[in-house]
């Protein structure tokens, strides 16, 4: 039934084993999570676990297992180019408290604001942090919720959090967070979502952990803001980054530059997302295919800026940075 459904493993997750705590690899692949459901307290709602699974919609139980839990492939730290003091903050204050219990005193952090512009890697930080918790991850646009889903929406964000309790250790994606707690319009959802923040960051012994991505922050009153455990700014990729970034996707586009054109072409793309420094790429590539003959390598790029530009202003990005200064987690 219902239940039986909310606990079978999504595919793609049978295929690797998560790290452990320690770095060590399972010597036996098993199932990469506990399939149990809460033995304790229950975490959401109030109401014992076969109680809420007796109010779960079979249908909205396929969709969200349908639509919602993620079966891309594992993301490692080494996929995220730069990044560093953020990588350094989530290994810190959210993963050794959670995959080592005990070892740090203080209560783990369960809940977290990712903020910055779009493509700056916020998705594929938190897929990164579940790949390294082993854990099953559930990924839900606000925006979605709130158009195509809107009329199932609260049974939907309730299914989401019964799903996670069910296939812990997980972790539940909201992108385009602010959609929801931007107050006025989202109503119901918005303390729905509030409270379910709250439990998971009361109960401390589940490993269920919430993360919300925006890149509108100022969108998200300041109580709201407030629920996040930490709020961290995921900036564009600093020079370094961008090198990597472009040295990766250029030779999957076999196009090969020199280490000056590399260092020259990370200088022209300041303030340029990860994902845009991808779509460069793309063109280049694209315009490499299309035309044969004499050309370099860095020509094609050069045509390629005219079709790529970074979506974030300098006075975009001088906003973000006050916002940290004023709501982000000092790290
Ligand atoms: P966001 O959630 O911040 O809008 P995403 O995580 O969806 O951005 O990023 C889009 C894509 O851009 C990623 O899947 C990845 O391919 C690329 N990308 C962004 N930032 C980085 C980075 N720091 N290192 C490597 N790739 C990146």
């Amino acid at each position: 039934g219902a239940r039986d459904a909310a606990l079978r493993p999504a595919e793609p997750f049978e295929k690797f084993s998560p790290p452990l705590a320690n770095g060590e690899r399972a010597a036996e692949p098993g199932p990469p999570f506990p399939l149990r459901l809460p033995s304790k307290a229950p975490a959401f709602g109030g109401a014992p676990p076969e109680e809420q699974h007796k109010n779960v919609d079979p249908l909205v139980l396929e969709l969200v297992n349908a639509k919602v839990v993620e079966r891309g492939p594992p993301v490692q730290w080494s996929d995220i180019a730069g990044q560093v003091s953020v990588k350094a903050a989530i290994e810190e204050e959210l993963l050794r408290p959670l995959l080592r219990p005990g070892s740090v005193p203080s209560r783990p952090l369960r809940t977290l604001l990712l903020f910055g512009p779009r493509g700056t890697g916020k998705t594929l930080l938190s897929r990164c942090i579940s790949t390294q918790l082993g854990s099953t991850l559930l990924r839900l646009s606000g925006t979605t919720l709130l158009s195509a889903w809107k009329a199932e929406a609260e049974k939907i964000l309730q299914t989401v959090f019964f799903v996670a309790s069910c296939r812990q250790p997980a972790v539940v994606l909201i992108t385009e967070a602010e959609s929801l707690l931007d107050g006025g319009q989202a109503g119901n959802l918005k303390s729905q979502l509030l409270s379910y923040l709250d439990n998971v960051a009361a109960s401390s012994e589940r490993n269920v952990v919430v993360i919300g991505t925006t890149a509108r922050p100022g969108s998200i009153d300041e109580a709201s803001q407030r629920r996040f455990g930490a709020r961290l700014y995921i900036p564009p990729p600093d020079g370094e980054a961008r090198r990597h970034i472009l040295r990766r996707a250029l030779a999957q586009h076999s196009c090969c530059l020199s280490e000056r054109e590399l260092a020259a072409l990370a200088q022209r793309t300041e303030s340029f997302s990860g994902a845009e420094l991808l779509r460069l790429c793309q063109h280049a590539g694209a315009a490499r295919r299309a035309l044969p003959g004499p050309h370099t390598c860095y020509q094609d790029l050069e045509k390629a800026f005219c079709k790529v530009r970074p979506a974030a202003s300098q006075k975009e990005l001088d906003l973000f940075l006050e916002w940290d200064k004023m709501y982000g987690t000092r790290h």
